[in-house]
Parts: C-alpha cells; sequence; structure tokens
C-alpha cells in the first residue's frame, strides 16, 4: 500500500481510504460482524485511512474493527452542524462511540461556498479550540463544488478538504472535473491535505473503473481518495490497484457488474423532504411520491438520512 501525508497535517494515511458509508443502513446495511470484518480486511491489506460521518451511522462497525488494534487507523469523521454547541456534540459523541480519546480529522459536512462556510463560522470555530485541546488533529470540510474549494484557498484555518473529483466530473454541482482540479492543485499546493470522494461518480463510472481509478491515481494533489467498498473482493481488487500491483484475473469483469441504485419504496407518503436534501436534484415528486432521476443521482445516500418513513434505500 502507497501512504502519503496529508498536506502538512503530519497525518500519514493509506492512499486508499476505506467510505464507510456504503456499510451501514443508508446503503448496505450490513450486520456489525459483517462490516466490522470488512474493515479488519482492509487493514490487513494496508489501509489505514477511514471516512465517516455522525449522518452514516457506520460508528459501531468501526468501533467494533479498531477496539483490539494497539495502532489505530487514522479515522476522518464530519457533521451538518452550524451551532457551536451542535459541533461540540457532535465531536463528543465520535469519541464516545468509538472510544477514542481524540479524532484525527473533524469536518464541517458539504460546504457549497464561502456564504455556507461563512454560516457554518461559530461550529468551525468550536472545531479549531477542540484542536487546540488536542481532541482533534486537524480540521476541514468535505464538499460538491469548486466554490467551496476556491474559498479554502483563503482559509489558512482549514488543514483537510475533502471535495469530489471524477474524470467526467459527476456530480460536481457548479463546474467541470478541469476546473475542481485546478482550484484543488491551488489548494494543495498551499499544503492543504486532499482526500477526494466520488472517484467512480457514485457508480455511474463502474462500466469505466479501470480509467476512472487511474485518472484520480495520477492526481499528484490528491493524497488519498475514500472508496465505498461492500465485498472482501472489492477491497483485494482496491488494494491492489491502488498498491500498483497485478489486480485478480477476472475480478474487475465481475465487479463491474455490482450496479447499484437508489430504490423508492412503495410506501413513500409524498412528502416532499428528502427532496431539499439532494445535493444533485435529483427528486422530485410525481403522482404523490417521490422519484429519482437515476442519470443525477450519484448515490450519495444523503436523502435515505432524512426520510422520516424509510423509504430510500441504495441496494
Ligand atoms: S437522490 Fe439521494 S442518493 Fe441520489 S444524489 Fe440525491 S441525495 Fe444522493
Ligand atoms: S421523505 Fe420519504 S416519504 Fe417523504 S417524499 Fe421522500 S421518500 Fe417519500
Amino acid at each position: 500500500m502507497e501512504y502519503r501525508f496529508l498536506g502538512k497535517t503530519g497525518i500519514r494515511v493509506s492512499r486508499l481510504c476505506f467510505g464507510t458509508l456504503t456499510l451501514g443502513p443508508l446503503q448496505a446495511n450490513l450486520s456489525l460482524g459483517e462490516g466490522a470484518k470488512l474493515l479488519e480486511t482492509a487493514f490487513a491489506l494496508g489501509v489505514n485511512f477511514l471516512d465517516t460521518a455522525d449522518l452514516y451511522e457506520t460508528y459501531p462497525y468501526i468501533k467494533r474493527a479498531i477496539r483490539h488494534l494497539k495502532e489505530k487507523p487514522v479515522i476522518a469523521s464530519k457533521s451538518y452542524d452550524y451551532t457551536r454547541a451542535g459541533m461540540k456534540e457532535s465531536l463528543q459523541r465520535v469519541l464516545t462511540e468509538l472510544d477514542i480519546p481524540y479524532i484525527d480529522i473533524f469536518m464541517l459536512h458539504e460546504q457549497e461556498s464561502e456564504l455556507t462556510l461563512k454560516g457554518h463560522r461559530d461550529a468551525l470555530e468550536y472545531l479549531l479550540e477542540a484542536k487546540a485541546d488536542g481532541l482533534v488533529r486537524a480540521v476541514g470540510f468535505s464538499t460538491h463544488t469548486v466554490a467551496a474549494v476556491r474559498a479554502a484557498l483563503t482559509m489558512p484555518e482549514i488543514d483537510v478538504v475533502h471535495p469530489l473529483i471524477n474524470m467526467k466530473g459527476i456530480g460536481i454541482q457548479d463546474g467541470t472535473a478541469a476546473e475542481m482540479l485546478a482550484a484543488i492543485n491551488r489548494l494543495h499546493r498551499q499544503g492543504v491535505g486532499i482526500f477526494a470522494m466520488k472517484p467512480l461518480g457514485g457508480g455511474h463510472l463502474i462500466s469505466d473503473s479501470d480509467a476512472a481509478f487511474r485518472f484520480v491515481l495520477e492526481q499528484e494533489c490528491l493524497d488519498a481518495i475514500a472508496v465505498g467498498m461492500t465485498s472482501a473482493d472489492e477491497i483485494r481488487y482496491n488494494c491492489a490497484l491502488f498498491s500498483g500491483q497485478a489486480v485478480p484475473p477476472g475480478m474487475g469483469e465481475q465487479l463491474r457488474q455490482k450496479k447499484r441504485k437508489l430504490v423508492v419504496q412503495n410506501w413513500c407518503a409524498g412528502c416532499g423532504t428528502c427532496i431539499g436534501y439532494c445535493p444533485q436534484g435529483a427528486l422530485r415528486l410525481q403522482d404523490g411520491r417521490a422519484v429519482v432521476n437515476t442519470n443525477d443521482c450519484i448515490l450519495c445516500g444523503y436523502c435515505g438520512a432524512h426520510c422520516p418513513d424509510f423509504c430510500l434505500k441504495i441496494y
């Protein structure tokens, strides 16, 4: 496995980051034992970096997988909270639920622009204080927009950014892949750690996954790349790919058959709540039910977390 430092944070991570969203109730909904075992498989193959979030409900898998490890993996989490008190609670929750004295990276979840970053200033100020107190090693934000990456260029307090990037720019809300890469490159040159998300565009690039992975791996500005995985084969394949080793023959083809999609259950009451939470504008109401435009959906799973009746699942 290849390891890199995340910008100037001093945090050394495997280039392959395990995106844990796929394990939990918003996606595969694996049992605690199954999810923890997949994380252990990844650790055994050299992965030392996990991405999670308050929203994902995957802390229990991580807690179980790391409980006996002498050397804990690097863990990144994030929260939508915008108040000081809310962020304090979110940070306390991750420390308590994972039973760890500090977390490596804690971020504002899904920032869209300079304006939303201003709106989350109190939460960020709290994280900076928590960093000074040793509860967090690095702070930053995740984003699907070029505007937010550009805004970070004038925020020296930001240590890490977790942007969406893939070879076709699928899921970038306000620009192209080239524009996003240019902004990321500038930020990386300033010493900000970058770990990317959605290299396969939420599954849309799966039929061309070798080229899609090659694209992100070739970008020197990406210190690490988060990939969601739900099987031991996928983990083995991605670890080989990220380590520059030969991938097991036939496995790539087999994995490319695994298409996923968002399903709206037939008990949807058409309340419309989910629509406002889709960053891609992929949901609409039709005949009293939520309908997904599969061309625009990047399988982020955010909508599912906000449906009061648990109607939205990724299968
Ligand atoms: S429909 Fe749901 S899973 Fe798809 S992009 Fe929107 S929020 Fe994400
Ligand atoms: S939030 Fe749930 S119940 Fe409401 S429209 Fe969306 S899927 Fe249907």
